[in-house]
């Protein structure tokens, strides 16, 4: 996978078969089913691969149980079904994790012990473990840090855990090898229209600001909270589709959850469930739903949403972790679709696609676990759209294998000259955020990396050293962010809704 491959192939096709705008989950996703269906396939990123919400998940690949607890079944079975293929087909990059809920009486042991059942029954025998109902030595022998007082016991049950970035890397990389193109650093500022008909995009390369204008017989927008921006481009007076929700987490020391178990706290204040997760040698704590209305391609948890997160795991934790604890944060804008007045957080996390009356196809909302079941919706949709020749979907048995080195090997020069070279690393920020991914597990840690990999990023890419400095100095404002926010004085907090 190498840039000015695909710089270079950009004027090489006369006419592309799927052009798809985005290189988050969905769009991933579509690029490998489009090209592995034999489609000519171009895939266009505005910046890096993973840069937008993909890359700041909870990192579970699960059905739900949220949403089994609102009735969304159907979302439930097919997320599930989705497990059950990404833990077969990418058995590197996903894995099972068993999680916990504490319970504190007879009626809560039958409540979740009861609804853990039924997620065992929607995954049809496909459950990675059974959950169970636990004495209370047992859920402590699994959960030791949690806090004894009145525990009665607990109700064990599994899901799947990944790396969110690893994952897209992987599938920009399988995409790749079934012929697809993908360029990140490539914004599309217009599309091309021949007799009000979508026939193409206009792109810019960021790294020499040349624009493309490029021709294709479908174009996918796939570019999740900014889709309603790029369906503008189309036509601007289209109504929103989306409503955006910002989720945030918090990352500590493992200390604070040292054994294999997750924790699911399973009501927080403001009815919903937040999970307390280990996640490459540290401990993941969120999330959050407070509906926004700016977007943000860097948003930022808000004082009060990690005052939030730190207040519930104090409840359920021997040790209350405090902002000193803290070693990173990040948040992530769910494209949540629009369906009525309530809070962000009832909204479903179905999708949907709408084909314009141009032609353009927009895929909206979805969840990570089900970018594959989505890409196949979309590419079969966008092949009506652009009167292609009918082929199969193929993703549902493609493997998936690990990009080499992994996320959480050792920063140093080799570390950085692989992932420039494989999968088009460009900048600290690409190394460090989405290559390694220091920056969300230890942000100082990070910073104190960073003037080793732009001194290697700047070798590999032949840049000079004003180049470096400005990408350090862009770094360490990023840095800034990840670190947790003063908590927010009581007459400014912003309740999560
Ligand atoms: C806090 C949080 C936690 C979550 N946790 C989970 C979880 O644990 N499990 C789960 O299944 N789901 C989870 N989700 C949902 C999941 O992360 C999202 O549904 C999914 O990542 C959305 O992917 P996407 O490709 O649609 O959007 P994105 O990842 O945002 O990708 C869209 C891309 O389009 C690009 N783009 C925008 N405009 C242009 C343009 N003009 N030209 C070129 N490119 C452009 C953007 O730069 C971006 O990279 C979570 C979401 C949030 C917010």
């Amino acid at each position: 996978m190498k840039r000015a491959d695909a710089i270079a192939r950009l004027g090489e096709e006369k006419i592309w078969e799927v052009v798809i705008i985005g290189g988050g989950a969905t769009g991933i996703y579509a690029a490998l089913d489009a090209a592995s269906r034999g489609y000519r396939t171009l895939l266009l990123e505005r910046g890096d691969f993973a840069g937008g919400t993909s890359s700041r998940s909870t990192k579970l690949i699960h059905g739900g149980v949220r949403y089994l607890r609102q009735a969304q079944l159907g979302l439930v079975r097919s997320s599930l079904h989705e497990r059950t293929l990404l833990l077969r087909n990418a058995p590197s990059l996903v894995h099972s994790r068993n999680f916990v809920v504490p319970v504190y009486s007879l009626w809560e042991k039958i409540y979740y012990g009861a609804g853990l059942k039924g997620y065992d029954l929607l995954a049809r025998g496909h459950q990675p473990e059974s959950s169970r109902v636990l004495s209370r030595e047992e859920t402590l022998a699994a959960l030791p840090t949690l806090q004894s007082d009145r525990l009665t016991g607990g109700v064990r049950y599994s899901d799947g855990q990944f790396d969110d970035t690893a994952l897209i890397l992987a599938l920009a990389v399988a995409a790749t090898g079934h012929g697809a193109t993908v360029l990140n650093y490539a914004p599309v500022t217009a599309l091309r229209k021949t007799n009000h008909r979508v026939t193409g995009v206009i792109v810019r390369d960021v790294e020499t600001g040349t624009m493309h204008e490029l021709r294709a017989r479908v174009v996918i927008n796939a570019t999740g909270v900014f889709g309603d921006a790029v369906r503008r481009l189309d036509d601007a007076h289209v109504p929103s589709l989306l409503a955006p929700s910002q989720g945030a987490h918090i990352v500590l020391p493992r200390d604070f959850l040292p054994g294999d178990t997750a924790l699911m706290i399973p009501k927080t204040s403001d009815g919903r469930l937040l999970f307390v997760i280990p996640w490459q040698g540290r401990v993941l704590l969120g999330t959050t739903d407070t509906a926004v209305s700016e977007i943000s391609p860097e948003p930022v948890p808000f004082a009060d949403e990690i005052d939030f997160l730190l207040e519930h795991a104090a409840l359920y934790l021997q040790r209350a972790p405090t902002r000193a604890d803290v070693l990173s944060v990040f948040a992530g804008l769910r494209p949540l679709v629009k369906t009525g007045t309530g809070p962000t957080s009832a909204l479903s996390r179905d999708h949907v696609i709408t084909v314009s009356p141009s032609g353009l196809v927009t895929i909206a909302g979805g969840k990570w676990t089900t970018a594959r079941k989505m890409a196949e919706a979309v590419v079969t949709q966008a092949a009506t759209a652009g009167d292609l020749l009918k082929l199969p979907c193929r993703t549902s048995g493609l493997a998936i294998a690990h990009p080499l080195p992994a996320a959480g090997d050792p920063v140093d020069d080799a570390f950085v000259t692989t992932v420039a070279k494989t999968t088009m690393a460009r900048t600290v920020e690409d190394v460090l955020s989405r290559r390694s991914r220091l920056l969300y597990l230890d942000a100082r840690a990070a910073l104190a990396a960073a003037p080793l990999v732009a001194a290697s990023l700047a070798r590999v890419l032949g840049r000079d050293a004003a180049w470096q400095a400005a990408q350090l100095d862009t770094f360490r404002a990023l840095v800034r962010q990840h670190l947790p926010a003063p908590s927010a004085p009581a007459e400014t907090a912003r309740g999560s809704s």
